[in-house]
């Protein structure tokens, strides 16, 4: 079994088919795994996430895989979310004790960052989501904005409420977003169950919590190969037969799942697959949306909270990556603390970055010193040490209305090759949990073609509380 690509997808089929008793071959062309989801070491020795990502108590593939490599540990969970607005106020909204959907109404009714008007149209429409178990009617093709504009919600909700959570999310403006992905969002993190909106985010930096899957591939004979990239692949009828590498060189395999994103998939594919063939010919509907990560080292220490989400700005969350990795030896090594020991580490993340993608590195960093020293008093007398900006241009595919229609599942058309990516069709946007739901899938595709049915994938936190009474009463599903 020959899987190709080392993110979230790759590694989640390549050790779910290990478990299943296959020698898997993995090719991952860079020198490290975790793909988007990882983190390498700048020249002067500080770890740095290629972008900060957090996973929520409902991602429940995503927990099953950090079990099965054994990196569980090093997620770290937070129960309640903190706020800050343009005047450097704090908000936060945390658990009750009300059963769901009404476990963070409390917090929700104390948030006074939104007026009563706000927060009496929020909860209409909550109610409608939770009321419809998830799945209110009427929504196929719609966007989210037309919606939040069909629910009757108040500019300041749309824009201190909604678009906060989803941009983040969902990697997309509220006009160009499916609004069966927001619905869901709001249904599987805050509605259903108690627990899905915590927020999981790692004590290491990225790729340390790949440590295990190397491990787990080589226990049953499989192998892990760096610096492999795929150019392509070998037809005999209706079966692949080999990969061909960057060298020229072939390796011969009986089956194949190729887990890279989707543009460099259509790039193997070459030309007349990618036309001939209905599922890669629809992968040219997919778009991109970018996501900018700005690291900011001060020299001192300027923010108290783990995480902050900001309203009214282009920075949307501020991760204290120093607090986040609090070990000592973990500040001393990955947040670079070793040659500012009094100092700190900033993570700020803008999804859907459309504006930022052509400004230079220079004016996004003074425009996040600018925001940072809005919202937390103390950067204003703090000497920046040291930054960094990373623009991921394709973070993510766009989940744009209809987009679900050219997402394939893991079957191709192709007898032996298999699909799994974050855009492969997992009922969920681009993420860390849509990647290895895609990777479960793939390995169950695989096994049930080799007459061996076997099931990986993890169910949904269950529905508690009232909205386990709605649960059922959805009309669509994804
Ligand atoms: C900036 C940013 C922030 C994000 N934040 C979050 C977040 O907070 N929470 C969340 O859940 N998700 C987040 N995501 C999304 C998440 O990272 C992805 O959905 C997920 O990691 C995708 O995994 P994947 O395995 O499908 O693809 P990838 O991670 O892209 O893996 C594909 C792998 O294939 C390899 N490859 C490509 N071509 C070849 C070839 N020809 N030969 C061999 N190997 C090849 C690549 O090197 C890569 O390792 C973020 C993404 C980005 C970019």
């Amino acid at each position: 079994m020959n899987v190709i690509g080392g993110g979230l997808a790759g590694l989640s089929a390549a050790v779910a088919l290990a478990e299943a008793g296959w020698r898997v071959r993995l090719f991952e062309k860079r020198p490290y795994l975790g793909g988007r989801a990882t983190s390498y070491v700048l020249p002067d020795g500080s770890h740095v996430d290629n972008c900060q990502h957090v996973t929520l108590g409902c991602c429940t593939n995503l927990a099953d895989f950090y079990r099965r490599v054994g990196a569980a540990e090093r997620i770290r969970y937070y129960d309640r979310l903190y706020f800050a607005d343009a005047r450097g106020r704090r908000y936060s909204i945390g658990l009750s004790p009300f059963p769901p959907p009404f476990h963070m109404s409390p917090s929700f009714l104390r948030f006074s960052a939104l007026s009563w008007s706000d927060k009496s149209g929020i909860g209409r429409a909550m109610m409608a989501i939770a009321r419809a178990g998830g799945h209110p009617p009427g929504i196929d093709g719609t966007s989210m904005l037309d919606w939040l504009h069909r629910m009757g919600q108040t500019p300041s909700a749309i824009e201190r409420f909604w678009r906060v959570v989803l941009v983040s999310a969902l990697d997309e403006e509220l006009a160009r977003t499916d609004a069966r992905y927001g619905i869901d969002v709001f249904w599987k993190a805050f509605l259903a169950n108690r627990t899905g909106f915590r927020v999981g985010i790692p004590s290491v930096p990225l790729a340390e919590l790949y440590d295990g899957c190397r491990a787990a591939i080589e226990k049953r004979g499989g192998e892990v190969l760096f610096r492999a990239t795929v150019r392509g692949f070998r037809m005999n009828g209706q079966r692949a037969e080999s990969l061909v590498f960057d060298d020229g060189s072939e390796i011969t395999g009986d089956a194949f799942v190729f887990a890279v994103p989707q543009s460099a998939l259509l790039d193997l594919v070459g030309p007349a697959l990618g036309d001939s063939n209905a599922v890669f010919a629809g992968l040219r509907h997919l778009h991109d949306s970018p996501i900018t990560g700005i690291h900011l080292w001060f020299d001192r220490p300027v923010m108290n909270e783990p995480f902050l989400t900001l309203l009214d700005h282009t920075v949307q969350w501020i991760f204290n990556k120093t607090r986040l990795y609090s070990t000592p030896e973990r500040n001393r090594s990955a947040a670079g603390a070793s040659k500012n020991e009094e100092g700190q580490y900033l993570q700020l993340v803008v999804s859907a970055s459309y504006d930022l993608v052509n400004r230079s590195r220079q004016d996004i960093t003074d425009l996040a010193l600018r925001e940072v020293r809005d919202v937390l008093p103390a950067a204003r007398d703090a000497k920046l040490v040291k930054s960094t900006v990373i623009k991921e241009v394709a973070a993510t595919f766009s989940p744009e209305p209809g987009s679900d229609q050219w997402r394939p599942g893991p079957r191709c058309g192709i007898d032996n090759v298999f699909l799994a990516g974050d855009w492969t069709r997992t009922g969920w946007p681009a993420t860390m949990e849509g990647a290895v739901r895609s990777g479960y899938l793939a390995a169950e595709a695989v096994l049930q073609a080799g007459g061996k049915p076997q099931r990986f994938l993890q169910p949904d936190l269950p529905a508690e509380g009232f909205s386990a009474r709605w649960a059922h009463n959805g009309t669509a599903r994804i």
